[in-house]
């Protein structure tokens, strides 16, 4: 494909994010890549089809504007699903196509595609419309340490509960950053409570949430699905913060209320806490926070080489031979300070390593084998709440004082700085950001930006304190 078709996407895709804020553009255009552009149809491709119907039926047409206010000549979008990384045992599935005409999708040809099979002991769930679990991911090979002590025993309590037990925290809502164990968690929930027949645990990823409930709609079996979700003892949720658009949040809501009321258990997982769920109404977010709340925070060194160690073991079972001494696994764990994903990265490679050449691992080799996966320390998920009440501790003004209306100098620039901190420091687009700034508009956001940014250049003693702040926020 030409570099110029390339560099066209790259602005294409900067519009379309400019347009539709981060955090969508985050959840539904982040994985689409451009397959080709001949004549006046641009190919676009998603890793699955959840996300082509989910484009297709809400952003098909601003994904056409935005290719034609670059390009006037493009006519069509054309939206394929790639056949990305497959389970070893599942045949290639071709590729789908469904022509978007200016915005119109052409729903004939929109069919169905054959389901992934699944390892026989998991078939059981999935009959139940659950979505697929790994059968690696139980307690057993969950790894327990101070930043997940809470979480761990809750789950262990909500997957050994009995049907007769009152249910003691609804939901059990659980968050924390990428790669720190949370859909570990939710799967052994899974797994541990249905193994032991007390009440059927129903684990679905929100992107299945979404997909079941508006296939449900299309085929007019919304009833038949809100009586199967009905019909289990313990909800699952993956990943709550991707559940997106109002009649989905709506029905999310109806299903979480149902089941509450009727002494279910709930438990959901996500990156962020219920407040932070932007798009949330209230009342959905005060349901998500009446249970438990509990956070679970980055692997520390201990419990990362701890994850290594139990790894290296479960490995042996299939490669004997695999060792890797204790100062390699020091040394992972000291240095690969990203996430779970990471580590489990890390000794892939190491296993590739050895088995490939027959060499034993040493530490030479390790530091060859990850030298990629070791990044500065990982900065620390910035809370807009942190930045309101370190920025009003600095500057001796209420955290109140800096959501409120008030105009005067002493609150006016701590208010800029707080507001350009939360642009820097979070992912959080501007109106977000003016939402949690006393309901202020965008523009404000962006002019306090703009300002703060203005100044850093100038005014050393300012950028000095900002650094300061940074500081503070990211330690
Ligand atoms: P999340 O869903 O929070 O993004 P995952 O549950 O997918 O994270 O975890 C990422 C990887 O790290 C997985 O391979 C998981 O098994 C591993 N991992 C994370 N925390 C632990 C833990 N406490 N014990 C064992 N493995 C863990
Ligand atoms: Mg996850």
């Amino acid at each position: 494909m030409a570099n110029a078709d390339q560099d066209s996407w790259s602005r294409v895709k900067e519009r379309l994010r400019a347009d539709v804020g981060d955090d969508v553009y985050s959840s539904w255009f982040a994985r689409m890549d451009l397959e080709g552009l001949e004549d006046k149809t641009v190919r676009l491709s998603v890793p699955t089809r959840f996300l082509k119907s989910w484009i297709q039926s809400h952003y098909a047409e601003r994904v056409l504007a935005c290719w034609q206010a670059h390009d006037t000549n493009v006519a069509r979008i054309e939206l394929t699903v790639r056949s990305a990384v497959l389970r070893s045992n599942v045949a290639v599935k071709p590729r789908e196509t469904a022509p978007v005409v200016n915005g119109h999708i052409d729903a004939g040809r929109m069919n169905g595609h054959a389901r992934p099979l699944l390892p026989a002991d998991a078939a059981g769930h999935e009959a139940l419309g659950g979505s697929p679990l790994d059968p690696r991911l139980t307690f057993d090979s969950f790894v327990i340490g101070r930043s997940n002590t809470l979480a761990h025993a809750a789950a262990k309590q909500v997957a050994s509960a009995k049907r007769t037990d009152p249910v003691m925290f609804n939901p059990l809502y659980i968050h924390a950053g990428v790669g720190l164990g949370k859909t570990h968690l939710l799967q052994s929930i899974t797994w541990a409570g249905n193994a032991t027949g007390e009440r059927k645990v129903l684990y679905l990823t929100a992107e299945k949430f979404m997909y079941g409930f508006v296939s449900a709609i299309r085929t007019q079996t919304a009833i038949a699905f809100k009586e199967a979700l009905r019909g289990i003892g313990v909800l699952v949720i993956d990943d709550v913060q991707f559940l997106q658009g109002k009649s989905t949040q709506a029905e999310f809501c109806h299903t979480l209320n149902a089941l509450i009321d009727a002494g279910r258990q709930v438990v959901i997982a996500s990156d962020r806490p219920p407040s932070d769920l932007e798009t949330f109404e209230d009342r959905v977010r005060s349901r998500l926070s009446g249970g438990l709340v509990v956070e679970m925070g980055g692997l520390g060194e201990e419990l990362r080489f701890e994850i290594l160690k139990s790894r290296v073991h479960a490995a042996r079972a299939h490669h004997p031979t695999f060792d890797v001494p204790q100062p390699v696994l020091s040394y992972i764990a000291k240095t690969v300070t990203h996430n779970g994903r990471d580590l489990e990265g890390a000794l892939n490679r190491l296993l590739a390593h050895s088995k490939l050449t027959g060499h034993a691992v040493t530490l030479e080799m390790a530091e060859r084998e990850v030298r990629d996966l070791i990044r500065p320390q990982e900065p620390k998920r910035v809370k807009i709440e942190d930045i309101q009440r370190v920025v009003a501790r600095q500057y001796n003004v209420s955290r109140s004082d800096l959501l409120s209306s008030r105009r005067t100098a002493n609150v006016v620039r701590p208010r800029q700085v707080a507001m350009y901190l939360a642009k820097t420091l979070t992912l959080r687009s501007l109106p977000e950001i003016g939402r949690r700034f006393g309901g202020r508009d965008h523009t404000t956001v962006l002019h306090a930006v703009r300002k703060i940014e203005g100044l850093v250049g100038a005014d050393v003693a300012l950028a000095e304190e900002i650094e300061g702040l940074k500081r503070q926020l990211q330690e």
